[in-house]
């Protein structure tokens, strides 16, 4: 008897069958497996043997990509999470309780300072927010019940290198964590988990997919710092969607180029820049200028990374006239593939109030820079077309 049309339609159709091993990975969207048995779907549910089941605690796409971050980050354990702020509630809900105890550096990215202050609060988890550059101020503000210290590698925008190995000290003498949010190097220009850092947190969003068409994070970190880690993750709902870590995947695979094209580019815009009278102040960490050179030469891998700040001495006036006539596009991200500008008093740190922006070194004149892949000409030539129109 032919197979009805419902039958056809609805029943499971097996995979065509194939020797050979697809080279590209395939997408699976699969929310759910099919299990063998009832003892094969008790043990993988219950985290033993090899396989996947529900989607939520994991799947294929997810894992090739943490694999890959894992191993570039030299750690034990990563995971994939559905943005960087969910890789931060992570950290939050899997190593911190009520009555606990955070302290974070006050140049942390908004969204991250807004989630370890403010929500944290509502949850009884109290944070003492730092100059994590002033080493004696972050030993002062640990206390007994501090759980977790937070630091960029490099902080947003004006560029701070944050000193990981002694940062790591002082959370190890209290029994805490050290998570440091490396956004802003990737793995490619510092790996923090080397320097004595327990956590690290990447938003993939960023460098790392680096196409401009992805919002996913991503956790790594050492096997004593693991605990609850996956649990929590499909607990509170955290994961990521296959097809997004499908595309990071496909973005990470030339991480490495992009990275060192970026850097490049980004040593020599911030030489071409260097004297210019039309700046009141240029960051970069390459550059014997800044003040925790150093330090950068120290703990940076692969150049120093894809982000220039510099302060147009006209103030925000100098700023749109900039922005009106390079090619290069201003928005309020980094990492893309082609070279961008953000202008942060107008767009991250619009709520703050005047004086505090001003207490971080954001004036209105400040630019920040993400270098991208196109030829180092077209970006001097476009940084230079910005700064003839600045009167
Ligand atoms: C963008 C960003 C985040 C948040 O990541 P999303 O993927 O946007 O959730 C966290 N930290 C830094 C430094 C960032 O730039």
């Amino acid at each position: 008897m032919p197979e009805r049309p419902d039958d056809i339609c609805a029943r499971e159709q097996p995979l065509p069958r194939s020797s050979t091993q697809p080279l590209s990975p395939p997408i699976q969207l699969s929310t759910v497996y099919r299990c063998e048995s009832t003892a094969e779907a008790e043990q993988l549910l219950g985290g033993a043997g090899e396989g996947y089941v529900y989607l939520r605690d994991g799947h294929p796409n997810a894992d090739l990509l943490a694999e890959k971050l894992r191993k570039l980050h030299v750690a034990d354990h990563a995971v994939i999470t559905g943005s960087g702020m969910a890789a931060m509630s992570l950290v939050l809900l899997s190593q911190l309780e009520a009555s606990g105890h955070v302290v974070v550096s006050r140049r942390l990215y908004g969204r991250c300072l807004q989630l370890l202050t403010t929500e944290a609060r509502r949850f009884g988890i109290d944070a003492t927010v730092v100059d994590a550059d002033d080493l004696a101020a972050t030993v002062a503000a640990v206390t007994s019940k501090t759980r977790l210290l937070v630091v960029e590698t490099l902080a947003n925008p004006t560029l701070q290198v944050a000193d990981l190995s002694a940062l790591a000290d002082i959370a190890h003498r209290a029994g805490a964590l050290l998570l440091v949010d490396n956004t802003f190097a990737t793995p490619m220009v510092c790996r923090p988990l080397e320097h004595g850092a327990d956590l690290v947190l990447e938003s993939v969003t960023k460098m790392i997919n680096g196409h401009s068409d992805v919002c996913l994070g991503a956790l790594c970190g050492t096997q004593n710092a693991w605990r609850h880690v996956e649990d929590t993750l499909s607990t509170w709902g955290l994961s990521a969607a296959p097809f997004d870590c499908w595309l990071a995947s496909r973005g990470l695979a030339t991480l490495h180029l992009r990275c060192r094209q970026a850097n490049r580019t980004a040593l020599e815009a911030a030489n071409f820049l260097t004297g210019r009278a039309e700046l009141s102040r240029l960051i970069y960490p390459g550059l014997a200028s800044h003040p925790q050179h150093a330090l950068a030469r120290r703990q940076l891998l692969e150049g120093f990374g894809a982000m220039i700040s510099f302060e147009l001495a006209g103030g925000r006036a100098a700023v749109d006239q900039f922005l009106g006539a390079t090619p290069l596009p201003f928005c309020p991200s980094l990492g893309e593939i082609c070279t961008t500008l953000s202008h942060p008093a107008s767009t991250s740190h619009r709520s703050l109030p005047p004086g505090e922006r001003e207490a971080l070194g954001i004036g209105e004149g400040l630019l920040r820079l993400s270098v991208g892949d196109e030829s180092t000409e077209f970006v001097l030539e476009s940084l230079e077309r910005g700064l003839e129109a600045v009167q």
